[in-house]
């Protein structure tokens, strides 16, 4: 099977972003990115123009350059303007999150400032669950409840590490600092691969300069040009919007 030939079947899954489709093969699922913007656990939605297309052709460009460094992703091709094809994966229900600047739930929990440097980054698991809104967990929690084993904990933050050493760096060189981001990982054929997506909408993009935020924030605070903000971004890396 290659991403030309695989046939779409039935929804699997609606999110709050992405849908999710089954194909003619038990392994592979498409992804279909919506132009559906949530935040505050889905309490904020609206339909951003364009957004599902960029946020697809952003997230292929970094899931490739995430492979070329050594990480192993879910990521196969794109098969059109708001869908990419992918390995199925038996998802850990948990978000890593990575931060080098204070920012978000952080400034807010802990009473820091906003821009705050973090040396070392910081490393925080969520739950995944919009009902108890993705509460803060240890690794005690995970494996007490069974959400990953010993191994695939460690695996799952070495990665996520390599991932902040390498879009950092791209992003560094695009004149933007990466100030956090959140990375799903899942089981496939017994190896853990980077899952679910990259894009602005899952991470904070300062403008290294000015410090113009340019990721979900602006949704979340009503700044205005959401999208524009995801497609300077993307010129600014190279990815092909085309
Ligand atoms: P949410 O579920 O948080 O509302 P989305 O709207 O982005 O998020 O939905 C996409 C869903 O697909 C998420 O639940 C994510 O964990 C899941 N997912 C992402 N990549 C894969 C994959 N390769 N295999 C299986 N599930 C995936
Ligand atoms: N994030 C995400 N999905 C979530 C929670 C957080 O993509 O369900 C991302 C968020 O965009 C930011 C990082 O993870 O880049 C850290 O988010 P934070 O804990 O500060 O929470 P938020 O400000 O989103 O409430």
């Amino acid at each position: 099977m290659t991403k030309d030939t695989m046939e779409k079947r039935e929804e699997l899954y609606a999110g709050k972003a992405k849908s999710v489709y089954l194909t003619d093969e038990p392994d592979h699922l498409i992804l279909h990115y919506r132009n559906d913007t949530s935040a505050f656990d889905g309490e904020k939605i609206e339909q951003l123009e364009r957004k599902g297309e960029v946020n697809n052709k952003f997230s292929a460009f970094i899931m490739q350059k995430l492979e070329a460094a050594g990480v192993p992703t879910h990521h196969e091709g794109v098969i059109s303007a708001e869908e990419s094809l992918v390995k199925k994966l038996d998802m850990f229900p948990i978000e890593c999150v990575v931060r080098n600047i204070a920012a978000g739930s952080l400034c807010k929990r802990l009473g820091v400032e906003e821009g705050v440097n973090l040396n070392p980054p910081t490393f925080e698991f969520f739950l995944k669950n919009d009902q108890l809104h993705d509460p803060m967990i240890n690794e005690s929690h995970i494996r007490s409840f069974g959400w990953a084993d010993g191994e695939a904990v460690e695996k799952m933050k070495a990665l996520t590490f390599k991932v902040n050493d390498t879009l950092t760096q791209l992003f560094a060189d695009a004149g933007l600092l990466l100030v956090d981001y959140k990375l799903e990982f899942g089981r496939y054929k017994g190896e853990i691969l980077l899952g679910d997506e990259f894009t602005p909408d899952g991470c904070r993009l300062w403008d290294a300069e000015t410090r113009k935020k340019l990721d979900k924030d602006r949704f979340r605070q009503g700044l205005g040009s959401v999208v524009e903000a995801y497609e300077e971004v993307a010129r600014r890396l190279g990815v092909d919007l085309s």
